[in-house]
């Protein structure tokens, strides 16, 4: 039903291309819908090359990541790290290796299971197509493709959205790092990726260097801004809430 928002939502953060801005994405709508006042589980699927820790500024925190927990070494609750500054949000890290305990099996009954303590779990996925990817989509009710307006990037975009569309009935595009300038006469050039990439908008963020400062600080955008990318990254979450919010309002 239009505007009914189920009890807990996993959301897999995906984009085929590296590089596009799905950890940002992650770390900013994840802050943003715990700061509306839900519980959040943010959980880094980039194993080997994790960063939503860096993101976050959760590096010294996160001891324990989701392995230990699908080994049975600590309990999520445990391993699931509080951000200090933002209540609700949680980090749950990736390990710098897989081990044998991780399978799709496996991590769709973590996911699962942190759906009954969490109100959102975002899947903050590697880049391509293979395990890692597969592996943050098993049991996750939608998915978000962050592209930018590169083709390379759009057709990356369009094939993850082949990959993804057997699985999931929610699929959305966010356009990341549009100009500013042009964000109001992009109806055209966005209206040509929804098509390239088959698929309907979420949001559009604009190119602000404030993501990439607040990123190396550790702090949160929402809380270093409320404007740019901030908003963008609020006005998407508000969207996954239900709310109405205009599209091209940034
Ligand atoms: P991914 O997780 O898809 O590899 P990241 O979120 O790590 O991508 O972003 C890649 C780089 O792009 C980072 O340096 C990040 O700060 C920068 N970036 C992401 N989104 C934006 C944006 N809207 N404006 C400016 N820089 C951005
Ligand atoms: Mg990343």
């Amino acid at each position: 039903m239009k505007g009914v928002v189920p009890m807990s939502t996993s959301i897999v953060v995906t984009s085929g291309k590296g590089g596009t801005g799905k950890t940002s994405f992650t770390g900013g709508v994840g802050s943003c819908l715990a700061a509306l006042g839900h519980r959040v589980l943010c959980v880094d699927m980039d194993v080997g090359l994790r960063n939503l820790d860096i993101n976050l500024g959760l590096t010294d925190k996160a001891v324990m990541d989701f392995t230990d927990v699908l080994a049975g070494r600590c309990d999520l609750s445990l391993a699931a790290t509080e951000h200090p500054d933002i209540q609700g949000l949680y980090l749950l890290t990736a390990p710098m290796a897989l081990e044998d305990s991780v399978t799709e099996e496996a991590v769709g009954q973590l996911v699962r299971q942190a759906k009954e303590s969490f109100d959102f779990v975002l899947m903050d996925c590697p880049a391509g197509l293979g395990e890692g990817f597969r592996l943050a989509c098993a049991a996750v009710d939608r998915g978000v493709v962050v592209s930018n307006t590169d083709p390379s990037a759009l057709r990356d975009a369009q094939r993850t959205v082949v990959a993804l569309t057997p699985q999931l009935e929610t699929l959305q595009l966010v356009m990341n790092r549009v100009q500013p300038k042009l964000i109001r006469k992009l109806h055209t050039s966005i209206d040509d990726a929804m098509n390239t990439a088959g698929l309907p908008l979420l949001g559009v963020i604009p190119e602000d260097p404030q993501v990439t400062l607040a990123a190396a600080q550790g702090r949160p955008l929402i809380l270093t801004t409320g404007k740019g990318a901030a908003i963008a990254y609020l006005n998407i979450a508000k969207r996954l809430l239900g709310r109405q919010v205009p599209l091209l309002m940034s």
